[in-house]
């Protein structure tokens, strides 16, 4: 499962891109189905799909979901821990857009990605990816929250995990209650980030205090 060869003697490739998510990321959006589906959408609204402006909608739509549903392929490499650093790794503000599944609208804002190092470490641009890797599917916040924990816990078997999503959702600002600026927090801790107090407050303050 685990192809220790594709990095080298020292890195080792994270079984993260699983056949059926890459194959999910690579070409789960039917493009075509797509532009005749948004054709049908748009006929419902009653917009004219003869008129200049609107020709060319059924196909600008199908390929902008496709962009916001295909995560860029990318490979995910672990290291070995050898300087035995055991203090928290937190990445901040890192900004993801998804499309919520109930409205199929958008979400976005930021998430700060935080883990206790064990025997392995991750490169640190590799924890914004596994965020853009859940976040481009339909999703829910809180589902998104916990499928990075649980993905880091897995495959890294850290000592402990910390992630927190902030974002303004649009089918909560442009429609329903209309609280435009107002953003959800959600969370995921496991292990020692939640269990060890001193270092769950490390990591809430890093992360700006927003959970307290
Ligand atoms: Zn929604």
């Amino acid at each position: 499962m685990i192809a220790a060869d594709a990095c080298g003697p020292n890195g080792r490739l994270v079984p993260a891109m699983r056949p059926s998510r890459a194959a999910r990321a690579q070409g789960g959006v039917d493009v075509e189905a797509l532009e005749r589906a948004a054709a049908q959408l748009l006929a419902a609204l009653g917009a004219d799909l003869d008129s200049d402006g609107l020709r060319d909608t059924p196909r600008r739509m199908a390929h902008a979901y496709r962009e916001l549903l295909t995560a860029e392929p990318f490979s995910l490499t672990t290291f070995p821990n050898d300087q035995c650093y055991d203090e928290l790794v937190v990445v901040r503000d890192i900004r993801f857009r998804s499309l919520c599944m109930h409205h199929v609208l958008p979400f976005f804002g930021v998430a700060h990605v935080a883990y206790l190092p064990g025997e392995r470490i991750l490169g640190l641009s590799k924890l914004a990816r596994v965020v853009e890797l859940f976040a481009c599917e339909l999703q829910l916040q809180e589902r998104l929250t916990m499928q990075v924990a649980d993905w880091l816990e897995q495959e890294l078997h850290p000592r402990g995990v910390g992630v927190v999503l902030e974002a303004e959702h649009l089918c909560m600002s442009l429609r329903g209650v209309q609280t435009p600026g107002a953003r959800t927090v959600t969370s995921a801790l496991r292990g020692l980030v939640r269990d060890d107090s001193r270092t769950r407050d490390e990591f809430l303050s890093l992360t700006g205090g927003r959970m307290r």
